[in-house]
């Protein structure tokens, strides 16, 4: 049994995701949504060594208290103070110890290498400074963008995820975007079902057809903002890939097994387009 915590949890595309997944490739695994209240995760973590889980995904608002409940973390958890995806692993003992990982930086940039979108010395924009845009910044640093420029409505929390970037990474002005070459939404804005359902992070008049324009909400899967930039004559792409990277690189390591990426995204895309509309989480 693997699963997910989260609040709120019930609308999570993971469940879709990961049961095909392990369909696909025969494996005699399941996986499960976990309502988990915040302030409970200690208390899940627990439950998931009692319960010898074979893996763990934690979203919202979950992603920082686990990072500080493991036994260990992976690198970009560490930097991020993040976990996504708990991977257990049983000592000679017969003790387990949680090993706490964030693949959604690496899960982005599988996303973008599926795309065809080359990060190596791109100038990248990035909108937003929260967990998603952290992770973000760091996975662009790492892959070689020459500049990684953090806008954020709230100027202090710019500054801190540019940080994540080292020498390359600076907080940035939206006049910056007209230099980029890459402009990824990693706001929340433009998401069902929130108050900013309907809007766009960013002014469209400063994107054009030199530009490659993520956004990282999936739900709807044409956003506002791909929409408009697209509009523009901007080369889009959707968030919908890195949700499924993330978790075809969770599948691995929990199994060992190659992760079955097409049956994922097609499990994905169904699930998505099964209900009109959702909380989005994952
Ligand atoms: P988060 O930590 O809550 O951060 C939200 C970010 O959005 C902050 O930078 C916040 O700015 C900004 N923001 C929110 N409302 C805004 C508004 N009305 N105007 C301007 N800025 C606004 O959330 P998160 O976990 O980073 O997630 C962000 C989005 O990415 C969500 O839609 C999530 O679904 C998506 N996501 C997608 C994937 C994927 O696999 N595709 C993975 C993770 C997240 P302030 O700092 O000023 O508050």
């Amino acid at each position: 049994v693997a699963g997910v915590i989260g609040s709120p949890i019930g609308h999570s595309l993971s469940p879709t995701i990961f049961n095909a997944a392990f369909a696909e490739c025969g494996l005699d695994w399941t996986y499960v949504a976990f309502p988990v209240p915040e302030g409970q995760a200690g208390a899940a973590l627990a439950g998931m060594r009692a319960f010898r889980l074979g893996g763990l995904s934690v979203t919202m608002p979950h992603k920082a208290a686990v990072a500080a409940g493991v036994d260990a973390l992976a690198p970009d958890a560490l930097a991020l103070g993040a976990v996504n995806c708990v991977v257990p692993h049983r000592l000679p003992t017969g003790e387990v110890q949680l090993l706490g990982e964030n693949t959604d930086g690496p899960g982005f940039l599988a996303a973008l290498a599926e795309d065809g979108v080359i990060v190596r010395g791109a100038r990248v924009a990035v909108l937003g400074a929260g967990g998603a845009a952290r992770a973000v910044v760091r996975a662009l640093a790492g892959a070689g963008a020459a500049d990684v420029l953090v806008l954020n409505r709230t100027a202090e929390r710019a500054a801190a995820a540019a940080a994540l970037a080292g020498p390359v990474g600076r907080v940035g002005l939206p006049v910056d975007v007209l230099s980029a070459d890459l402009v990824v939404n990693a706001t929340s804005v433009g998401m069902a079902g929130t108050p900013a359902g309907g809007q766009v992070p960013l002014d469209p008049g400063l994107l054009g057809p030199s530009h490659v324009v993520v956004d990282l909400v999936y739900e709807p899967a044409q956003t506002p903002f791909l929409q408009a930039a697209e509009a523009q004559g901007s080369w889009v792409v959707g968030g919908l890939g890195m949700l499924v990277h993330q978790a075809a690189l969770a599948f691995g390591r929990w199994t060992g097994v190659q992760a079955p990426v097409a049956t994922m995204r097609a499990a994905a895309e169904a699930g998505l387009a099964a209900r009109p509309s959702s909380d989005v989480n994952h």
